[in-house]
């Protein structure tokens, strides 16, 4: 069983620290010519030392108390793996609040947020309009499981900004989405193999949670304890970008593939864009051999464009996977397609699915005031600009550190790397360095900015980041390259 570590045994130590402790040993060969003056600044350098240490320590009190409490009670203190920091070998910061692009954090240090709840913040916190329609959806009532007049409003914005789905059905999650899209796309085409990619993420589903199998195009074995090899091998996983690797799963499984699932832009390995024909040459695959099309825009959904991808993009997918931000920062997604195979689903078809929070007055309420503001004239492109900043000068802070990123950006999701080469693949992502993001992110956090804590997570902008957030935020990413670059 892993132990997690907290913030007070690992308090973040800077360089200037190290060169200090690594004085100490120096100064203690001195100590015993009696020197006095090395004995000063021995003794000077130990306060410090304890003194930086212990404003470190104090910086993340509250947090290191809170998650030691919450470790009692929940398995690894956290209610998803990724919010226990254990990529960045910290524990979590906890959370008070957030408004616009801040974050507070239960010790009263303040974060300008680029995590934004891991997509769905496009608005930034606490929107008023979004605050709005919560206050006034929960005073009629927090859940009825009946029909409601919003579910139609808000499955009509997504049908009015995505020209590939004519009939929608909402759900609580972006697991729930792309399961859902899963047995759709078995129960029409009455084939069973699905093809994923290496590096996407499509939430916790038994077919899912797979690797690759032993050779190219071969079933994939499971990833997770729990999920049955009798599962797994009904999904065949091929490395992301690798068309070839496509043609070749298509082939040698022909007649028997139900749907090509993919994230049309890799965000969950870092940001990965599709490299040029790689959506449209798996649309023309699947269009010849009678294959759906499943586009997981759980993140891009919404976020690169109001029709997502598939927008920005041009392709039409089959099936689309909504979340994230379709629920304005509460529990709502959807799947949604063509009709003919949208009606496949009970109570008009035999596909069953089911929900009873699905469609949850809240959470489409929250879900619609998100998706009219999006739908206002200007706000991709703020998003665009702002991302598009942040990119340039994140990018020119490094290069004067001296210290080699890649900077992967499409729209307003992005990710800094760190490598001298080009990131197209997960094995790519995989051999960037991981131990210099590690300390980015320790420098970052320590500086108010709040990242991802993880090397294979995007940034997310939101329409709440100002000019300020940025220019501060480069700011930091300054200081903390510089660290990077002196130390090494
Ligand atoms: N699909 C993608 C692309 C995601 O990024 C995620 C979550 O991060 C999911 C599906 C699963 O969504 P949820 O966490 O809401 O179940």
């Amino acid at each position: 069983m892993k132990t997690l570590p907290n913030p007070a045994d690992y308090p973040y130590i800077g360089p200037e620290l190290h060169i200090q402790i690594l004085l100490i040993p120096v100064m203690c060969g001195r100590i015993f010519r009696r020197c006095f003056v090395n004995r000063l600044i021995i003794f000077a350098n130990i306060l410090m030392i304890a003194g930086e240490m212990e404003e470190k320590q104090k910086r993340y009190r509250a947090s290191a108390r809170a998650f030691a409490e919450a470790c009692r009670v929940l398995p690894g203190g956290v209610n998803s793996p990724v919010r226990a920091f254990g990529g960045v070998d910290m524990g979590p910061v906890f959370v008070a609040g957030a408004k616009g692009s801040k974050i507070f954090d239960i010790d009263g240090n303040e974060y300008i947020d680029y995590v934004g709840s891991w997509g769905p913040m496009i608005l930034g916190h606490a929107h008023p309009s979004v605050i709005g329609a919560v206050e006034t959806a929960a005073r009629k009532g927090t859940s009825f499981g009946a029909p409601t007049l919003a579910e139609t409003a808000l499955a009509q914005k997504i049908i009015a900004a995505f020209d590939s789905i004519e009939k929608v059905r909402l759900l609580s999650s972006g697991t729930e989405a792309v399961m859902t899209a899963i047995r759709l796309a078995r129960g029409y085409t009455k084939k069973d193999i699905i093809i994923k990619m290496v590096g996407c993420y499509h939430g916790h589903s038994d077919s899912l949670l797979v690797a690759a199998g032993s050779g190219l195009a071969e079933s994939a074995i499971a990833s997770s304890a729990g999920v049955p090899d009798s599962v797994a091998k009904l999904t065949v996983v091929v490395p992301y970008n690798d068309i070839e690797a496509v043609k070749a799963a298509i082939a040698r499984h022909k007649g028997k593939i139900a749907a090509v699932l993919v994230e049309p832009v890799g965000a969950n390995m870092g940001v990965v864009p599709p490299v040029a024909d790689y959506l449209e040459t798996i649309r023309q695959l699947c269009t010849a051999d009678e294959v759906l099309l499943i586009f997981d825009e759980v993140i891009t959904g919404f976020r690169l464009a109001l029709g997502g991808a598939q927008e920005r993009f041009g392709i039409k997918a089959d099936i689309t996977c909504l979340g994230k931000i379709i629920g304005g920062g509460l529990p709502a997604a959807a799947v949604g397609g063509r009709a003919d195979i949208m009606d496949i689903l009970a109570p008009t078809g035999p596909v069953y699915q089911a929900g009873t929070l699905s469609g949850n007055p809240i959470a489409t309420a929250a879900a619609n005031a998100t998706l009219d503001i999006l739908a206002k004239e200007g706000c991709y492109e703020k998003l665009e600009s702002s991302a598009a900043m942040l990119e340039v000068g994140l990018a020119e802070a490094a290069k004067e550190a001296g210290v080699a990123v890649t900077i992967n950006r499409v729209g307003s999701i992005q990710s800094c790397f760190f490598t001298d080469r080009p990131v197209r693949t997960f094995a790519d992502v995989q051999s960037t360095d991981i131990k210099r993001f590690k300390k980015f992110f320790a420098g970052m956090l320590g500086r108010g900015i709040y990242l991802a804590p993880s090397a294979y997570e995007a940034m997310f902008v939101s329409l709440a980041h100002s000019t300020d957030d940025i220019e501060r935020t480069i700011e930091a990413a300054r200081a903390s390259f510089r660290e990077i670059g002196k130390e090494e």
